[in-house]
């Protein structure tokens, strides 16, 4: 256990890597503060032969957002190199050999996919404040950003990989342009300024729509890859008449949403994840990849440290599975016969006490039971079909779970 100058016990949160850079925090303190790096750390787990620098005040997963536009961080590579007090480059003022950089840290967020978490650039500005020239900024890293009221600092792999987006040689940085001459197809293009681009892609778009016929407006098409908003996208080319907007979707992220939109009508509702009690995944991963899912991720952790369980349904063992406290590992395909089985058990069974399984406070409120026993010419149709023997009595509630008990109960037995 680490002991801290103010024996504020760690929490939850503060692992190593924390302490890590806690510590470079702190030794970023005392060269600014002293110019040198005298202190010993009060460690036991490092202390016994290695002469360390002051230990940190508080051990901070994210720097305080105070000190956002200039924080000094302990480099990289100095732990890889053995650390304070080792094979850092010495001088006389710097005994230790200690390299720190100095970050400005740029709230932003992460457009690799819809959820755009919250993310950190962290801005080396070491160099710039020598040279004044805006090309020495560079990028280190990016990290979570704690405020960001959706992923609170966490973020998936891709978001972290952003940095390897950002200086990949194969980035296009620019746009392109037919090149001069060439056919569509022939693969030829030449470099263009984003002022040209807009101004002929505009241009064209005007003409087209100034012929105010329906062929024209049909022929303007935009397509965006992952749009990263929530149904805003759309309303900038209908908005001038324009139908053809597309993106994409897949069939996993189609059928799901297709669900809740008519469940909830909501497009990927937000379940109270940290509130509840029991968490169902059904060939959903909350651990392993999903957009959305990485800000529903860090909830059902915090739900789990309260006690909650998790069950989840899938085939495979996927990273969640292999989490959760029970994994139903269901024949594909077979998952439908099992929620079957369960409504019916539900429906038709009771409780140790006698009572029943049915949460009929939720199924009253959440469920649409009012409008199906109103509509005289569905049931009709469902009695036609088979699946109950009779219209109901009534059209109470009481006559609904009369009527879908029915429904549920098996055939054969
Ligand atoms: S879930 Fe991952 S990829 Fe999506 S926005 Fe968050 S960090 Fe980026």
């Amino acid at each position: 256990m680490v002991k801290m100058m103010n024996d504020k016990k760690p929490s939850f949160f503060e692992g190593r890597r924390a302490f890590l850079k806690g510590t470079a925090y702190t030794v970023a303190g005392a060269a600014v503060a002293k110019g040198v790096f005298t202190n010993i750390i009060d460690t036991p787990a490092f202390a016994e032969d290695h002469e360390r620098v002051t230990a940190p005040v508080n051990l901070e997963r994210y720097p305080d957002p105070e000190k956002w536009d200039s924080y000094l961080e302990l480099d990289g590579n100095d732990w890889k190199r053995g650390g304070t007090g080792r094979n850092g480059v010495k001088s006389a003022s710097n005994p230790h050999g200690i390299k720190l950089t100095e970050y400005m840290l740029v709230p932003t967020a992460c457009l690799n996919c819809e959820a755009s978490c919250g993310l950190t650039a962290w801005v080396d500005i070491g160099v710039y404040k020598e040279t004044k020239n805006p090309k020495d900024l560079k990028v280190r890293k990016y990290m979570g950003n704690p405020l960001h009221a959706g992923s609170r600092g966490r973020n998936c792999a891709k978001g972290y990989a952003t940095q390897s987006q950002m200086y990949d040689p194969d980035r296009i940085p620019f746009p392109l342009k037919r090149a001069p001459g060439s056919k569509r197809g022939e693969g030829k293009w030449v470099r263009t300024t984003w002022d040209e681009a807009m101004k002929e892609i505009g241009t064209k778009m005007k003409t087209t729509l100034e012929r105010g016929d329906e062929i024209s407006r049909k022929s303007i098409m935009y397509h965006v890859g992952r749009p990263n908003e929530n149904g805003f996208g759309h309303r900038v080319p209908h908005s001038m008449g324009c139908d053809g907007y597309d993106s994409h979707t897949n069939i996993c992220s189609a059928g799901a949403r297709q669900g809740t939109i008519q469940w909830t009508n909501d497009d990927r509702n937000s379940p109270d994840w940290a509130n509840a009690d029991l968490i169902f995944l059904q060939s959903s991963h909350a651990a392993d990849a999903g957009h959305y899912f990485q800000q529903a991720a860090g909830r059902i952790a915090d739900a789990r440290k309260k006690g909650a369980k998790l069950v989840v349904m899938d085939p495979r063992m996927s990273n969640s599975a292999g989490m959760a406290d029970l994994w139903v590992p269901v024949w594909p395909g077979t998952e439908t016969a099992l929620y079957l089985y369960l409504a019916n058990r539900i429906l038709n069974e009771k409780g140790r006490n006698g009572e029943d399984l049915v949460n009929h406070n939720f199924v009253k409120n959440w469920v649409n039971w009012d409008r199906l026993m109103a509509n005289k010419e569905y049931l009709n149709l469902l009695v036609e079909k088979g699946y109950i023997k009779s219209l109901p009595k009534g059209d109470s509630y009481e006559d609904f779970i009369e009527m879908i008990a029915g429904m549920y109960k098996p055939l054969y037995t």
